[in-house]
């Protein structure tokens, strides 16, 4: 079975993770601190803060930036139901915004026509726009767009660390950057995440609430506001640490295979079987996902391919096709393109440990396939 993704765990992760194991130092501590110096670094972040998963990331970003009841926040249509639900979670509410159908990102014209056509109840804080599949497609537009309008900037970029948009960093383009280190991700400790900054103060009150708003003094421990416990553990941080270093060349082995995906995927382009995403430079391309025409039903597709050994599935949701946040405002919005790529969007392979031979057999059983359904 050719895998859509396979988590690759260096061996050194599991000697250290051993090792701390052994050691009985097993909450946040001396890794999780060197794994958050390291992050900085390699983002260019002032400040980075491990934690135990990307949605508390999102959620630690949203409380620090006091959105909560009466307040609303940007997201696009088409991403993982975590964006959504975490503003949802805050009692804030979720404004959901189409996406482009080249980078699969929020729409930048539908993003200034929302902000400014909006007329509350709400107030309208901020925008949380996916990097989608590590595409940065459009991160330096919705900077400005945040600062043209006076809005906070959250960026969602759980599936995105690597990626970046001419020379700016994801993660590093908002008040916020938030990372998943889920195994479906590119950099994985099992579950896991972070968030980025370059705001002393945002970063020192994420901080708080990471940990039960508690701080250590000299007398002792000092509980300084009312918080969570969303910390990573030492021997998680150890498992990041030990990937971070390879993380650049698996993102340029990732974009070879998408660019040889996408030559041998002509033929089916051609014939408008499929669309595939614009491949675009500093992509980390954590998802490659290609869409059916609309003739097409995916999950025959993906049947089929299952009985050529090659797994496949569904890209990502459509928060307006999900159901879950129509109590809002906007409700007569229509979403054509994140409904499409939810309802045709199809995931292929791709992964660092996949050769061009893999590529070649995905796209043979997929031609195979869709010209004779
Ligand atoms: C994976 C993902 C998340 C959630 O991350 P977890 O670590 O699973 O909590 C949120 N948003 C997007 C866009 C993601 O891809």
């Amino acid at each position: 079975m050719i895998k859509l993704s396979q988590p690759q765990i260096p061996e050194v992760a599991i000697e250290r993770v051993g090792e701390i194991l052994r050691s009985g130092q097993l909450v946040h501590g001396d890794e999780c601190n060197a794994f958050e110096n390291e992050l900085a670094a390699y983002l260019g972040a002032k400040h980075a803060l491990v934690v135990s998963n990307g949605t508390a990331a999102l959620h630690l970003a949203l409380l620090a930036l006091d959105i909560g009841p009466g307040d609303a926040v940007i997201v696009p249509d088409f991403t993982f139901t975590a964006t959504a639900n975490i503003v949802e979670i805050t009692g804030a509410k979720a404004l959901i915004v189409d996406v482009e159908r080249s980078s699969y990102n929020i729409d930048p014209i539908k993003l200034i026509d929302c902000i400014e056509n909006w007329t509350g109840p709400e107030k309208l804080k901020a925008i949380m726009p996916v990097l989608e599949f590590g595409n940065p497609s459009n991160l330096n537009t919705y900077r400005e767009i945040a600062k043209k309008y006076n809005l906070s900037m959250i960026e969602d970029a759980a599936c995105a660390l690597g990626a970046s948009d001419e020379g700016t960093m994801v993660g590093t383009a908002g008040d916020f950057g938030c990372f998943s280190f889920h195994p479906r991700k590119t950099l994985t400790t099992g579950e896991g995440g972070a968030l980025v900054t370059n705001n002393t103060e945002l970063f020192q009150k994420a901080t708080l609430l990471r940990s039960h708003g508690m701080e250590r003094s000299s007398e002792g421990v000092v509980f300084k506001c009312i918080g969570l416990n969303y910390r990573l553990t030492n021997f998680q941080a150890a498992i990041g640490r030990a990937i971070l270093p390879h993380l650049n060349n698996w993102i340029a082995k990732r974009q070879e295979l998408a660019a040889h995906y996408k030559a041998k995927l002509s033929s089916l382009i051609e014939s408008k079987l499929i669309t595939i995403p614009e491949v675009v430079s500093g992509h980390s391309v954590q998802t490659f996902m290609i869409v059916l025409a609309s003739d097409f039903k995916r999950s025959d597709v993906i049947f089929e391919l299952k009985n050529k050994g090659v797994e496949a599935n569904l890209g990502a949701q459509s928060m307006s096709a999900l159901g879950l946040f129509l109590h809002q405002k906007n409700i007569t919005t229509s979403y054509p393109v994140g409904q499409e790529l939810y309802q045709q969007g199809l995931a292929l392979p791709l992964h660092e440990g996949m050769k061009v031979e893999d590529v070649n057999i995905v796209v043979n059983s997929l031609d195979s396939i869709l010209k004779k359904l």
